[in-house]
């Protein structure tokens, strides 16, 4: 029997909105009428403008043009995200994308690592990265593999021109577009589900299956069905974030930087016609005055507006599926952006729900069961992931940094944590959104130590092993000096013929 065409109903046009709606409009089934409400008035919440190199399935799976999609968003490149401070005040290092070093055999490279570094001529992990050597130096390099090692790169954006974007091809599509700011969500009496949206001026949307991108106001998964919230501000102590652009100027980098403050820290992401720059902080420790006149005093270029402060609360939905309401971005909970992971998770719900695609007036509890579990197991690691990059500073004597080191730790990262210290181990659980690589990144780079590895790096005697080190970095350097400038890669890409993002 054929299924029936469903009516959905998108309630929110920021990124969560028009990703949502082009994906459907891309994949839902053949008659499926698609709506999405939004309010001028109301806006959307205007950040995010970094992401990870998932955003590249997204992207290819549209089928968009790569170079199209940098003109219109005014992109950049990213290689990866630079924590500057984080171990203490002057160092830094590099959640880098794509492999760091070489293993062998069995064995990944960070055991040969930590036996180097035991032996003492084992160099921070930037010099075995070819996409840290590269940002580092400015550079961006794309298409065939440099010294047979891909060079794994996401974007940064600008968040409002994205979804302006996605709007364009979200309507091209078959997507209707209704302005107007939801009055009321009307509940069915005797199940219990959205029935329709009812707006300011009296219009009705009805729907089969309704997707909340009402952003921090989860209007409909909280307002009308009170999904609960689990928060986290117990393991994230930040809860505000004070927002500004500035003009251009300092470096263009080919990465994102996270810089640490005196309370929270601060983000720099370089776009084509300015730089987006905020800091995260806990306003128990810091006002919104001091807030702003850090960020203000710590830009590379002119403020193009007034600091604009952003409360928020750390933690997610106890559920993300409800009935026939699905949240998706801020409306499902939010987390700092230390690893630019909200778009990834917007792009995931989306990628999770096609999978599962409902089908009109049909209740699926199993499937709503295994979509909640899912999704909760990946913001947990998420979760898991930003905390740790908190309780391994060495900031000593900072009353917030001293606070963060010593706060309780989710017993999952207690378990990955231990597990490292003992064995130079990492365990990536199921499909784990950051891998092996970027824990041993960000684990060696807040000076976590490891008190053992793996016996069989020893097989390797010690020549042998200085030199496959000394091999590797030599080779990652040299590759890395032929490669464009980072802005003149981009300036040169974005005027040159389109390519979709299959090529990439
Ligand atoms: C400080 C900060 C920094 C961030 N940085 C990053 C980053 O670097 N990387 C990253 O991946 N993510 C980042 N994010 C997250 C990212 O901004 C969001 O995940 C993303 O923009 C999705 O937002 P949204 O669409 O869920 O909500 P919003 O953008 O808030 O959109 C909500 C929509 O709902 C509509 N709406 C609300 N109420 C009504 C109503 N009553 N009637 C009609 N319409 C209504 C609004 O008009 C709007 O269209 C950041 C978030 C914050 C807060």
């Amino acid at each position: 029997m054929a299924t029936s065409p469903t009516r959905f109903v998108i309630a929110g046009g920021g990124t969560a909105g028009w990703m949502s709606a082009a994906a459907l409009a891309r994949f839902a089934s053949p008659g499926s009428q698609i709506t999405l409400v939004e309010s001028d008035a109301i806006g959307s919440v205007g950040v995010g403008e970094a992401t990870i190199p998932q955003i590249h399935l997204f992207n290819g799976a549209l089928g968009l043009d790569e170079a199209e999609f940098l003109r219109e968003t005014k992109g950049s490149f990213k290689l990866g995200i630079a924590f500057d401070g984080w171990l203490r005040e002057g160092e830094s290092y590099m959640h880098a994308f794509g492999d760091v070093g070489r293993g062998l055999g069995l064995l990944p490279f960070q055991h040969y690592w930590l036996r180097a570094k035991q032996l003492g001529f084992a160099k921070p992990l930037q010099r075995y990265s070819l996409n840290e050597l590269a940002a580092r130096t400015m550079r961006m390099h794309r298409g065939k593999p440099a010294v047979g090692r891909e060079m794994p790169y996401a974007y940064h954006f600008d968040a409002g021109l994205f979804a302006a974007y996605l709007r364009r091809y979200a309507e091209a599509r078959g997507v209707t577009r209704t302005e107007g700011k939801i009055a009321h969500v009307a509940l069915d009496g005797e199940s219990g589900r959205i029935a329709a949206l009812e707006l300011d001026g009296g219009q009705r949307i009805e729907g089969d299956f309704f997707i909340d991108c009402t952003g921090f106001r989860a209007l409909l998964i909280e307002g009308a069905l009170g999904a609960g919230y689990d928060d986290w501000t117990h393991y994230l102590p930040c809860d505000r974030a004070m927002a500004v652009p500035c003009a251009g100027g300092g470096d263009f980098t080919p990465y994102t930087r996270s810089i640490a403050r005196k309370v929270g820290w601060q983000w720099r992401i370089p776009l084509q016609h300015r730089i987006g720059n905020g800091l995260v902080y806990s306003s128990a420790m810091l006002s919104d005055d001091e807030a702003a006149a850090t960020l203000l005093a710590n830009l590379d270029g002119a403020p193009l507006a007034d600091p604009r402060p952003i409360p928020f609360t750390t933690g997610k939905r106890k559920v993300h599926w409800k009935g026939n309401c699905l949240a998706v971005g801020l409306a499902a909970g939010f987390m700092e952006p230390l690893e630019s992971t909200s778009i990834h998770m917007i792009q995931s719900a989306i990628s999770r729900f096609l999978s599962v695609l409902p089908q009109a007036g049909r209740a699926m509890p199993a499937t709503v069961d295994w979509y909640n579990a899912q999704s909760t197991f990946e913001w947990e690691r998420v979760r898991d992931f930003l905390v740790l990059h908190y309780t391994a500073n060495q900031r000593h004597g900072e009353p917030f940094w001293d606070h963060v080191r010593s706060m309780d730790l989710p017993a999952t990262l207690t378990a990955k944590l231990d597990l490292w210290r003992e064995s130079g181990f990492i365990h990536r659980e199921h499909e784990e959104l950051f891998t092996e690589v970027g824990w041993f990144q960000v684990l060696a780079g807040q000076g976590v130590e490891a008190a053992g590895y793996n016996p069989m790096a020893d097989a390797l005697p010690e020549a042998d092993l200085r030199q496959l080190l000394d091999e590797t970095e030599v080779a990652l350097v040299e590759a890395v000096k032929p490669m464009a400038r980072h802005l003149d890669f981009l300036q040169a890409y974005v005027s040159g013929p389109a390519r979709t993002m299959e090529t990439a």
